[in-house]
């Protein structure tokens, strides 16, 4: 099993300038070799088997013009070169996520993974973690890594208040005994933009109150800071009020979605979630604009690995399957529905249904079909 842990680290002032030239030198290298794919692409594009056989520039053709690039951690410069591979396979699975983008100093998270080379990554003590290039940096162990853990990698990023972290992936094995699903212990999720979802027992779960608050506080600050001058003082400092805001609401929402998440794979031996990629966007952008964060697919992600945790299962039905449309107690659809219907009455059987509710239950029942247990 793989699982990423993540720490706070505070770096000596002389291993934060190592790490910030770091970040600086990953961008570098990545927007250079993402310019040449660029270039080679706009040359061949028409021509798929000559596109195939082009070579690309690698790290190490950039370090005879800036030998600056030689005093960071070269796995760092490696990751940047198999992550644009990553993203550029992407786009040539599925164009519509569009090209690769450069990346910008300012609006990119400041981030570089290296990888562990015989101990090059390892915890020293409960205080202390060894980094490539830069040694030993203090850590604050919060939580030990699975007994037996072998450490893969580690990303080292950094706030834009200014905190430094880094996430140590680990591999482990788990001795985990798959549970049986039964019909009463499986449960379906429906995505819900005015909250977080519906489930299958009629059950609408929303943040806490908090949260909201804190979330309108950021929203206040936000707007505060579009109106001061670029470049002022005044800007600079409100900056820093809005990064401390968006902060914290994000550790908010990741703690509460932590805590929902482990009492939904507690409870239950099976859990059924809508497929929301190209829907949920959608939905997204017309109705959840106040919700600019995407607190479902966290849930949904968190969902996958504890459940998998304890030998149980996640469930992801298709995003085409018309769990909103569809009467739950005849199966009947009902092709007339709209988004702004939250009630509707079904024409074949005369049933009352609550949108949410019978999505969210037609999701269990089809969780249930796939598990074999309907
Ligand atoms: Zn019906």
């Amino acid at each position: 099993m793989k699982k990423a842990f993540k720490y706070r680290i505070y770096p000596s002032a002389e291993q934060e300038i190592l790490i910030n030239k770091t970040f600086g030198c990953v961008r570098f290298v990545y927007n250079r070799m993402l310019a040449n794919r660029k270039e080679t692409y706009e040359q061949f594009k028409d021509d798929k088997e000559a596109l195939k056989q082009q070579k690309y520039l690698l790290p190490a053709d950039f370090k005879k013009e800036f030998e600056w690039l030689k005093e960071v951690d070269s796995l760092a410069l490696a990751n940047a070169q198999l992550h644009l591979q990553t993203a550029y396979r992407n786009f040539f699975r599925d164009q519509s996520v569009g090209f690769p983008k450069f990346k910008s100093k300012h609006h990119d998270k400041k981030s570089y993974t290296t990888n562990n080379q015989g101990g090059t990554i390892r915890l020293m003590d409960s205080k202390t973690i060894r980094l490539p290039k830069l040694k030993d940096v203090r850590i604050k162990l919060h939580r030990q890594l699975p007994k037996g853990s072998v450490i893969k990698s580690a990303t080292i990023s950094k706030t834009p208040t200014g905190k430094y972290y880094v996430s140590v992936l680990v591999e482990y094995e788990a001795h985990i005994k798959p549970v049986a699903p039964t019909t009463e212990t499986v449960f379906g999720l429906d995505y819900s933009s005015k909250s977080l979802f519906v489930d299958s027992q009629g059950n609408h779960a929303d943040y806490p109150k908090f949260y909201r608050q804190a979330e309108a506080k950021l929203k206040r600050a936000q707007r505060k800071l579009s109106k001061r001058k670029k470049g002022s003082q005044n800007r600079e400092k409100q900056r820093l009020k809005v990064a401390k805001l968006h902060e914290k609401v994000a550790n908010q929402r990741k703690d509460f979605l932590h805590k929902l998440s482990r009492q939904i794979a507690n409870a239950h031996t099976a859990v059924a979630i809508e497929d929301l990629n190209m829907r949920g966007m959608a939905q997204g952008l017309r109705l959840a604009k106040s919700t600019n964060d995407n607190g479902f697919g966290m849930l949904k992600t968190f969902l996958a690995y504890k459940l998998a945790e304890e030998g149980k299962q996640l469930i992801v039905i298709d995003q085409w399957f018309p769990s909103s449309k569809r009467c739950r107690f005849c199966q009947k659809e009902n092709k007339k529905l709209t988004l702004a219907d939250r009630t509707w009455t079904c024409s074949h059987c005369g049933a009352e249904l609550d949108r949410d509710e019978n999505a969210a239950i037609n999701i269990k029942n089809e969780g249930c079909r796939i598990l074999g247990i309907a």
